[in-house]
């Protein structure tokens, strides 16, 4: 097959021929043609939450959680205390990050397969008035449910903590606007619903709270604060930018404003969504959350329960087809993972669930 495999997974994902040309070129990282992309590239960013003047958006290297970590070793002073909602393996992540960098870590932990609940953070934070920042997952990938990032936005600034947000796999595809939001700092990545190659993050951050960030972090390479003022100063990164990611990220934004920016792009994953949705119920999968809580980035399956059922062979066979899906990552039961995410739409969705419903046939389910 001619066609590149397609990628049904929350990142690396499918991305545009046009998106992948724009990698044939070099770059030099001082060079002032590549200052102007990570200009421009920083002000279309911050266009996307309809910024008034109060954040700023630093990109950095590396994968999404290089970020995550960059963003609380930043954010939070050493003498803070993080308060992790917990609904999927994200969240565990993201606490699991805090713990190591020395910060006082409590996990408030909620069932999988239900939404954090508002009620509970409230009691949380009024039971310890030590807590100094709270921070939520948007999408936990792990299930593909979405959390009420409104809702804790507004409590959190009601009782005066901060808020890191790690919204990678929804930022582009679901309205986070700080004409009604407030954090401190939000996370999102290149290679995930702005439909880039994987290679950098980007940390959105409210400019009054990166400013009294010096010396926070541990880390030098994720130091935040410095590669915020280094770039302000100068234009430049710290250390090499990944500059075919940085160009690539910057050709995929300007197909993501062509197609009518997020508005657009929720409205083909959603479409996406629901034809797979159908086409698995036609053959007697079901998601595992309640349809209500399905978001349109990623829908987590209950496999089959025959016994000739095997999530490898599924793989494979899908795979030969040309479609390559996601494991599950739920401890307790068996699963798999399908995203609605990437440059794909309708055709290819539906010859996917067509070579999922091969695969399944050939196990006799
Ligand atoms: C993809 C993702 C990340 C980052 O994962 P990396 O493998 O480091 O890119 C973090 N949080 C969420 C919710 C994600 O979906």
């Amino acid at each position: 097959m001619s066609r590149d495999k397609i990628l049904l997974t929350p990142g690396p994902l499918t991305t545009t021929l046009r998106t992948k040309l724009a990698m044939l070129n070099d770059w030099g990282s001082w060079d002032e043609d590549f200052k102007t992309i990570t200009k421009n590239l920083r002000q279309s960013l911050l266009k996307i939450i309809k910024n008034q003047g109060d954040y700023t958006v630093v990109p950095m290297q590396g994968s999404g959680t290089f970020s995550v970590e960059a963003a609380i070793g930043t954010v939070v002073p050493k003498t803070g205390h993080l308060l992790v909602l917990d609904n999927g393996a994200y969240c565990r992540r993201m606490a699991t990050i805090s713990q190591k960098l020395g910060i006082k870590t409590t996990i408030l932990s909620f069932p999988e397969s239900e939404k954090v609940a508002l009620n509970l953070v409230e009691k949380a934070l009024k039971d310890d008035k030590s807590i100094t920042h709270v921070g939520l997952i948007h999408c936990e990938t792990g299930t593909g449910i979405l959390n009420p990032l409104q809702e804790i936005s507004d409590l959190c600034q009601d009782k005066g903590v901060g808020l890191i947000v790690d919204a990678m796999s929804s930022f582009g595809a679901y309205p986070i606007e700080v004409t009604s939001l407030q954090f401190d700092a939000l996370i999102a990545a290149s290679g995930k619903c702005l439909e880039g190659v994987p290679g950098m993050g980007f940390v959105f951050l409210r400019k009054a709270i990166i400013e009294g960030c010096e010396h926070h972090s541990p880390s030098i390479s994720l130091d935040l604060y410095d590669q915020y003022y280094y770039m302000e100063k100068t234009g430049q990164w710290r250390f090499t930018p990944p500059t075919h990611v940085v160009v690539a990220l910057y050709e995929a934004l300007l197909q993501f404003f062509e197609e009518g920016g997020q508005p657009a792009r929720l409205a083909r994953y959603e479409a996406n969504s629901k034809l797979l949705l159908e086409g698995m119920k036609k053959v007697g999968i079901k998601p595992f959350l309640k349809e209500e809580d399905l978001s349109a980035i990623i829908i987590t399956f209950l496999a089959p329960t025959a016994t000739k059922y095997s999530f490898k062979t599924l793989y494979e066979v899908t795979k030969a087809e040309g479609f390559m899906l996601y494991p599950g990552k739920l401890t307790e039961i068996e699963t798999f993972r399908v995203g609605s995410i990437g440059a794909i739409n309708a055709l290819e969705m539906r010859q996917a669930i067509n070579a999922i419903t091969y695969a399944l046939d050939d196990m006799a389910i």
